[in-house]
C-alpha cells in the first residue's frame, strides 16, 4: 500500500480518536446564493391543468454536495491525494435515448448514468426521470448515495441516473421504449456485481420491471439481482415500496427518544405526496400523530385538526393533482414552510429548505425524507433555531436498506416476510441513528456533520486498504 494510503488511514483514526475537532467551516465558507428559476410545467396532460413547476439551482446541488464533502475531508485530516479521489465519479455515462413515438415521429431522450464510488461493493442508486434531469444533479445524487450506504453499513457503493423526460407527458408505450432503449445504452454498466439501479422521482416498479427484463432478455437468462424496488412478483422485497418513508420513522422516533419529546398528539407536516411523503403520512397518521398539512407540486393541503392521508391518496390517485381537495384548506404548495408543528418532513426535491423557506419554518425536527433538500445557508439558520434535523443520508436511507435485502433475496433465492424485513430495517435504521447521535454528541458536531464524517472515513478507509489499481 503506497505511503500516502497509509498516512490517510493513520490520519483517519486520529481525527477520529480525538474530541478536538476543528468547529465549523461551513459558516465561514462562501456559499453560493440559489437562483430559483420557475417554467411552466404540463404536470397533468389529461385534465391541461397548468402550474409552476420549481426548477432548483442544480448546479449548486453539485456544488452544495462537494463544499459539504471538503469541510468533512477537512475535519477528518485527509490527504489532498484522497480528497481528489474521494471527489471524482468513477464513473460517468451521458447516452442518447431515440424512440420512435406513438405519433410515428422519432425523439430524443438525454440519459445519465453515474457511478461515484465502488471501493465498498457494487454501485447502488435509483434511476430518475423529471424534466430537469441534468449531468451535475446526477453526480451529486450518486456520491450522496455512497455516503448512505456507507452510513448505514451496506455493501454498496453510490450510483445514480437519470432520464430527461417528464413521464406524466408521453404515453404507457413510450416511456416503455425509453426505459428499454436507456437500460440497453447503459447495459455493460450496469448488473447485480456491479451496480444495480432502483427507483427514484418519477420512476416505479413498472419501470424496473422493463429494465429487469431488458437486462435479462440480454443476458439470455432472469437476472433479479439487477435492479431492485420491482414488483412482488419478479423477485421484489416485501416492504419495498413504503421502506424509505417507514426508515424516516423509524429514525424519528429514535430522535423523539433522546431529545425527550415523545408526545402522542405529535403533530406533523410534510412536503410531497409521492412515494415518500405520502407513505410516511399513512405510517405517521396510523401511528395517530397529526398531519396538519402535506404539499405536491401542485397544492398544499391543510387542517388544523388532521388530515386523512389515505383520502388525500385516492383523491390524488383520481385527479392527479391536490387542488380541489375537499376535506383540507387549498393553499399555494409553498405556504408548508409558514405551518408551525412539531415535525417537518421534506420529501420533495433538493434545495427546498433554503435560507428563505428556513426562516419562516417553526418546527423542532426535520427529517429529510428527500436527498439534499437543504442548502448549506439554511443549515446555519437551522442551528441558530435549534431545529433538530435528521440528515438526509440517515433518514431516507431506508429504501436503500430495503433494495440491499431484496438484491440478497433475489440473489439467493430466498424471499423473507414483510415483518422480518421491517424489523432487520429497524434495526439498521435505529443502530445508524445511535451510531450518529453518539458522534455527534462526542465530538459536539450537528447530526449532519457527524453522518457525513462517519460516512466518508468509512470509504477512505476502504480505499486505503485497497490501495490504487494498478
Ligand atoms: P415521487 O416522484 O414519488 O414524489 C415526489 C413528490 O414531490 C411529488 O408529490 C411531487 O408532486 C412533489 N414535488 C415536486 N416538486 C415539489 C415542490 N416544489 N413542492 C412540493 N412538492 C413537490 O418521488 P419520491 O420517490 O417520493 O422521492 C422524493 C424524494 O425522496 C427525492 O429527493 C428522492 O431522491 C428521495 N428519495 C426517494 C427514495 C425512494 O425510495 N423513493 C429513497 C431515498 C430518497
Amino acid at each position: 500500500m503506497s505511503d500516502f494510503l497509509e498516512e490517510n488511514k493513520r490520519n483517519i483514526n486520529q481525527k477520529l480518536n480525538s474530541s478536538k475537532l476543528i468547529s465549523s467551516k461551513l459558516s465561514s465558507s462562501k456559499l453560493n446564493s440559489h437562483n430559483k428559476i420557475s417554467i411552466e410545467s404540463n404536470v397533468n396532460e389529461k385534465n391541461k391543468i397548468k402550474i409552476q413547476n420549481c426548477i432548483n439551482n442544480k448546479d449548486s446541488v453539485w456544488k452544495m454536495t462537494l463544499e459539504r464533502l471538503d469541510d468533512t475531508m477537512d475535519r477528518l485530516g485527509l490527504k489532498p491525494g484522497m480528497q481528489k479521489y474521494l471527489r471524482t465519479p468513477k464513473k460517468v455515462l451521458e447516452v442518447a435515448i431515440p424512440i420512435k413515438t406513438d405519433k410515428g415521429t422519432i425523439e430524443i431522450f438525454k440519459g445519465y448514468r453515474v457511478q461515484h464510488n465502488t471501493n465498498r461493493g457494487p454501485a447502488k442508486g435509483g434511476i430518475r426521470y423529471h424534466p430537469d434531469v441534468d449531468l451535475d444533479e446526477i453526480k451529486a445524487l450518486a456520491m450522496i448515495m455512497t455516503w448512505k450506504c456507507s452510513l448505514v453499513g451496506l455493501p454498496f457503493g453510490g450510483a445514480k441516473g437519470g432520464v430527461e423526460v417528464d413521464p406524466n407527458t408521453v404515453s404507457k408505450n413510450e416511456l416503455e421504449h425509453i426505459t428499454r432503449r436507456y437500460t440497453f445504452e447503459i447495459i455493460d454498466a450496469i448488473g447485480p456485481d456491479k451496480d444495480i439501479p432502483a427507483p427514484d422521482v418519477g420512476t416505479n416498479a413498472q419501470v424496473m420491471a422493463w429494465i429487469l427484463d431488458t437486462y435479462s432478455m440480454d443476458k439470455g437468462h432472469m437476472v433479479p439481482g439487477v435492479v431492485t424496488g420491482k414488483p412482488i412478483s419478479l423477485g421484489g422485497s416485501q416492504g419495498r415500496e413504503d421502506a424509505t418513508s417507514r426508515g424516516c420513522v423509524y429514525t424519528l422516533l429514535s430522535a423523539l427518544k433522546v431529545l425527550n419529546f415523545y408526545n402522542p398528539n405529535l403533530t406533523v407536516t410534510i412536503q410531497g405526496f409521492g412515494n415518500v411523503g405520502g407513505n410516511a403520512a399513512k405510517i405517521l397518521y396510523d401511528m395517530g400523530f397529526k398531519i396538519l398539512a402535506v404539499s405536491d407540486v401542485s397544492a398544499c393541503l391543510y387542517n388544523k385538526n388532521g388530515l386523512q392521508p389515505y383520502d388525500i391518496s385516492r383523491y390524488l390517485n383520481q385527479n392527479k393533482t391536490l387542488i380541489g381537495y375537499q376535506n383540507a384548506e387549498n393553499l399555494g404548495r409553498d405556504e408548508i414552510f409558514n405551518i408551525k408543528a412539531d415535525v417537518f418532513i421534506p420529501a420533495a426535491l433538493e434545495n427546498q429548505v433554503t435560507k428563505e423557506t428556513a426562516e419562516k419554518l417553526d418546527v423542532k425536527i426535520i427529517v429529510e425524507g428527500a436527498n439534499a433538500p437543504t442548502t448549506p445557508e439554511a443549515d446555519i439558520l437551522l442551528k441558530r433555531k435549534k431545529i433538530f434535523v435528521i440528515p438526509d443520508i440517515l433518514a431516507n436511507a431506508g429504501g436503500v436498506t430495503v433494495s440491499y435485502f431484496e438484491w440478497v433475496q433475489g440473489n439467493l433465492s430466498y424471499f423473507w416476510t414483510k415483518r422480518e424485513v421491517n424489523l432487520k430495517l429497524r434495526d439498521i435504521m435505529e443502530k445508524a441513528f445511535y451510531d450518529t447521535y453518539r458522534f455527534s454528541q462526542e465530538n459536539k458536531v450537528d447530526m449532519r456533520t457527524a453522518a457525513s464524517m462517519l460516512a466518508v472515513q468509512r470509504v477512505a478507509e476502504a480505499t486505503s486498504l485497497r490501495g490504487i489499481y494498478p
